[in-house]
């Protein structure tokens, strides 16, 4: 493994680097400061997607033929470790990083044609309709029925965790349409606007006090049949197909180094229970250099998974590992934070969240996130694939138990 940058990598990450300086708008970086999950403020969002658009950047994994960038395994990568370093605006992974790349692989030409360019200039926006209450990581015994009336589907059933429902205009969506034979062999994925009657979105406000998810309800829904992608009872196979995009490696070690080194500057700040600032006291000095140990293995191995890729390998297992560590660690960094902050964690302003709201944190400014950051992050060794099922792939792929 070469970890040096060849001389054009150099440039394209100076490129990136300059249009970066250029665009990200100081209200853009600060907005996006204040999101303790994954999602930015909505409008936000699409603000900086249509920036990104217009450079012609808004898919960089996507091929040139559907609006991508054709960029290398690498240039991919350094695009997305340089966006993590600045702090841009989360987009929709929904859209770019999962139905879309799925109507590229199982779409017909005509749902391509209609459906890529809206999600690349952010006319439709996406959510992700798999879970259900008791279909979770047995996402297979899923219970939406979809039941064949003409040319239509008539939706009855529930989804639940839905990131983003309530800002989305489409849901993509596991049904089923059979009863017989395997649970896997009787579900289908259909996509269908969220205004259609019959649909409602009721909130889940977790305990950060963010609203991402939520309930979706479907009475009597009915949906073009047109509007399937794949053959009736196939869709396991492109749900599956659809995961390997979700699980897919971004760059984590470039997140947790930002959080690594936002924590850095808060012990910093902070006043250890001895003298002087929290860094420099032992016992978390040792706590914050473990985490750094750990964090530079996940950029490590990330570069591995990256130059296996660039060489046409699999990376296999690895991207559960990657998921799996990543979590793991924002975890532990979080954890750290509310260790520095201490008592900080306590009063909670939500309005100083809130982008112009103009109110004061109860406490310093760097201590504001620290809380819901934590809270938010407890999710995250859950959703797209808790670590218990990324241990038994691993099991199962690497030590074949
Ligand atoms: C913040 C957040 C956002 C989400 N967003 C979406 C979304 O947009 N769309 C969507 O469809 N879903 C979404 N989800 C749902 C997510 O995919 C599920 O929560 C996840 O798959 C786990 O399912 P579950 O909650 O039903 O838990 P369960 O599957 O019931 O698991 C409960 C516990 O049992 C363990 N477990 C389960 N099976 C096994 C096994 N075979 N071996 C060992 N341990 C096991 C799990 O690891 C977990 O600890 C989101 C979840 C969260 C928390």
């Amino acid at each position: 493994m070469d970890l040096d940058m060849k001389p054009e990598e150099a440039a394209f990450r100076d490129e990136v680097r300059t249009f970066l300086n250029d665009n990200l708008t100081d209200d853009l970086k600060a907005h996006a400061k204040l999101t303790s999950g994954i999602l930015t403020d909505h409008p936000l969002r699409v603000e900086w997607l249509r920036v990104l658009n217009a450079r012609g950047w808004a898919a960089p994994s996507w091929p040139k033929e559907f609006g991508g960038t054709g960029w290398s395994v690498m240039q991919k990568f350094i695009y997305a470790s340089e966006c993590a370093a600045a702090g841009t605006p989360g987009l929709s992974s929904m859209g770019l990083s999962m139905v879309g790349p799925t109507l590229m692989g199982h779409g017909t030409d005509e749902q391509r044609a209609y459906y890529l360019p809206k999600i690349l200039d952010g006319s439709h926006w996406w959510c992700q309709g798999y879970s259900e209450p008791g279909s979770g990581s047995d996402l297979a015994s899923l219970q939406t029925r979809a039941v064949s009336d003409g040319d239509d589907y008539i939706l009855n059933g529930t989804k639940i965790w839905t990131t983003g429902a309530h800002v989305a205009n489409h849901m993509f969506c596991l049904v089923r349409t059979s009863t017989e034979g395997k649970k896997q062999q009787g579900i289908s994925f259909i996509l269908f606007p969220m205004d259609l009657p019959g649909i409602s979105v009721e909130p889940i406000i977790t305990m950060s006090g963010d609203h991402e998810v939520n309930q979706v309800f479907f009475d009597d829904v009915r949906v073009p049949k047109a509007n399937r992608v794949g053959a009736e009872n196939n869709g396991w196979t492109v749900a599956k197909y659809l995961l390997e995009f979700e699980r897919g490696g971004s760059a984590h070690g470039a997140n947790l180094r930002n959080a690594l080194n936002r924590l850095k500057n808060i012990a910093q700040t902070e006043v250890s229970d001895g003298e002087g600032s929290l860094i420099d006291d032992p016992t978390f000095r040792r706590k914050v250099d473990a985490a750094d140990i750990e964090v530079t293995a996940v950029e490590f191995t990330e570069h591995r998974i990256m130059s296996a890729l660039s060489t046409g390998q699999n990376p296999g297992a690895a991207a559960s590992m990657i998921k799996l560590r990543g979590s793991t660690m924002t975890q532990t960094i979080t954890e750290l934070g509310v260790e520095a902050i201490s008592h900080y964690f306590g009063p909670q302003v939500l309005e100083a969240r809130t982008w112009g709201a103009n109110v004061a944190p109860v406490g310093p400014a760097h201590t504001l996130m620290v809380a819901p950051k934590y809270l938010n992050g407890r999710a995250n060794t859950i959703f797209g694939g808790s670590n218990e099922v990324q241990r038994n792939i691993m099991a199962k792929a690497v030590l074949g138990l």
